[in-house]
């Protein structure tokens, strides 16, 4: 039984490197001439980052791949390999459609083929066999012009509960000229009903404490606790989370080392703001979220306890399981049963 749940992961990022490299064989890709051998693709693909900065370029190389026409070959192997090699029972997928139309075209053709864009990636998810709930948040982008993202927000309300909720990424840097535009937006889907969620306090130069309290979970959040703990008992009074992914801070030069986490950590257990385990992008780093789970108990980071708390508070603070409870609860309900049925 699938047991787990990650709500940070891009569409872009997921792409394992195997499965990217497949693609770009089968398409016939040009870009497959600069590599002599997978492994050196692989090298390339997975290799740490000396910034977010340069860590989000090779989102765009992805990005370029995924159109209506394949995503259904990515998001086919995404949802068989979550299933199978991460038992995840629920996964909130997110990703910009304006980023998975044809840049040759105008910017009203692009928004108008956004629509389609969200119906693809929902029926590419329904793989017979592999039953994982996958809902989507779309990504406002710090990029993409205010038109843009402001169709995007009413996209995502157009389409729910296909979509589950509005994030806004791209480079941090980029959220200071233009904070009150997303702070309009956000507050704008607020009053649509939309759930929020947004990258912040990711690195040094993403803290924005004017955007927190429109969010519902703070995408990373990490630079909260250590360097701005004093936010922390408004974080616990909103119900607000951090989506942590570990992995990350290492590939875009964050952290040096994960056992930093263990601040972060012990600042939000203390404080009462529960912390949400998540992968960001589980393919573009080659590591799967039960090795995440796995990094943080082996650097003692945290106990299975704590692991256990994370894990059921992933359940809790999902913008779509539409259960009372997480599957292990379950399950455990199921084998405490008297004669439980017999496997055909
Ligand atoms: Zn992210």
């Amino acid at each position: 039984m699938a047991l787990f749940a990650d709500l940070h992961r891009h569409l872009g990022g997921a792409v394992v490197p195997r499965i990217l490299w497949r693609f770009l064989q089968r398409s016939q890709s040009e870009i497959i001439d600069r590599f002599a051998h997978y492994g050196d693709f692989e090298q390339f693909y997975t290799a740490p980052k000396a910034s977010l900065a340069e860590y989000l370029e090779i989102h765009k190389l992805v990005e370029s791949t995924q159109t209506t026409g394949t995503l259904p070959y990515f998001i086919q192997r995404l949802v068989r390999g979550a299933y199978t090699f991460e038992n995840l029972a629920y996964l909130e997928l997110r990703y910009t459609p304006y980023l998975r139309t044809p840049a040759t075209l105008s910017q009203t053709e692009r928004l108008d083929l956004m629509p389609a864009v969200v119906q693809c990636v929902a029926a590419a998810s329904q793989v017979p066999g592999y039953p994982l709930l996958m809902p989507q948040i779309l990504c406002l982008h710090t990029h993409l012009p205010y038109e843009v993202n402001r169709a995007m927000v009413q996209l995502a309300a157009d389409c729910v509960p296909t979509v589950c909720a509005i994030d806004v990424a791209g480079g941090d840097r980029a959220y200071a000229e233009r904070l009150p535009e997303f702070i309009e937006l956000f507050n704008w889907a607020r009053e649509l009903g939309l759930k929020t969620t947004g990258h912040l306090f990711e690195t040094r130069d993403g803290c924005y404490p004017d955007l927190l309290p429109y969010l519902m979970r703070i995408g990373h959040g990490i630079q909260i606790p250590l360097h701005y703990p004093e936010l922390l008992p408004e974080l616990a009074a909103r119900g607000q989370c951090l989506e942590v992914c570990p992995t990350t801070y290492i590939q875009t030069g964050t952290l040096t080392e994960i056992a930093a986490l263990r601040t972060v950590f012990d600042r939000c257990f203390e404080a009462g703001v529960d912390i949400v385990i998540c992968t960001d992008n589980a393919g573009l780093h080659n590591v799967r979220l039960p090795a995440e789970y796995e990094a943080l108990l082996t650097a003692d980071v945290i106990d299975f306890q704590q692991l256990q708390a994370c894990q059921t508070a992933s359940f809790r603070h999902a913008f779509a399981w539409p259960h009372a409870q997480p599957p292990s609860q379950v399950l455990q309900d199921w084998l405490r049963q008297p004669s439980a049925p017999a496997i055909a």
